[in-house]
């Protein structure tokens, strides 16, 4: 069974071969098909489980079908980590499956120039991956616009809980359209991660590793 049967087509197909995914890992054989129905996922998944291409994927297939006119300053969808290094690793995913698409990527992360950032964001972007601590300053300034962010990650849940990111994980999810579609994953399920989990998603299919 490979990606084809899980729904992904196209371009990122062979991108997908091209990145060395052929054969979907658990996480992704179970995560992708719902996740491209529209559902919200809950996934407990630790790293290295192969969650980025889990919810890339997905996200690349349904922005594909989008065209590229965007609204200035927004993203398409967004995916929240706790890391920089965390962010830049999925950036490099993220452009490596979507090679041969027209997707746009940004990164927002604290500890660099944020005046690169806001260029960057201008023009408005497909995917966006962020840290909260940055994201957080630039939305209240109005340089990130989040209303139109349809989709949503949260990945490594609990280590933005232990980094003290929760409340500004759930301002940043408030900004973003209400009727998105979430993920969340976590390696651990903390009763704090769970009452997070059950006020950002609905309904969510539970996939764990
Ligand atoms: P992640 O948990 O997303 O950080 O992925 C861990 C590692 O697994 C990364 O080096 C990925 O490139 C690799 N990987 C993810 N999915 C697959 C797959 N289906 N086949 C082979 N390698 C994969």
């Amino acid at each position: 069974q490979g990606f084809a049967q899980l729904g992904i087509t196209g371009t990122l197909l062979t991108a997908a071969a091209a990145a060395g995914m052929t054969a979907p890992k658990p996480i992704q054989a179970r995560a992708i098909p719902p996740f491209l129905e529209g559902r919200d996922i809950l996934g407990v998944a630790q790293t290295g489980s192969g969650k980025t291409a889990a919810f890339s994927l997905p996200i690349l297939s349904k922005i594909a079908g989008l065209g590229t006119r965007r609204r200035p300053r927004t993203a398409r969808a967004l995916v929240l980590v706790p890391t920089r290094e965390l962010a830049v690793q999925i950036e490099k995913v993220v452009r490596e499956l979507a090679r041969g698409a027209h997707v746009s990527t940004a990164l927002v992360l604290g500890g660099v120039s944020r005046h690169s950032q806001i260029k960057r964001m201008a023009p408005g972007v497909d995917v966006l991956i962020a840290t909260p601590g940055r994201l957080t300053d630039l939305v209240r300034e109005g340089q990130i616009v989040l209303s139109e962010t349809t989709w949503l990650v949260l990945d490594e849940a609990d280590r933005m809980l232990d980094m003290g990111f929760i409340n500004d994980v759930r301002r940043i999810a408030k900004a973003t359209h209400p009727a998105r579609q979430t993920a969340l994953f976590s390696a651990t399920m903390p009763k704090e991660i769970e009452q997070l989990a059950a006020t950002l998603l609905r309904d969510p299919v539970r996939v764990e590793i």
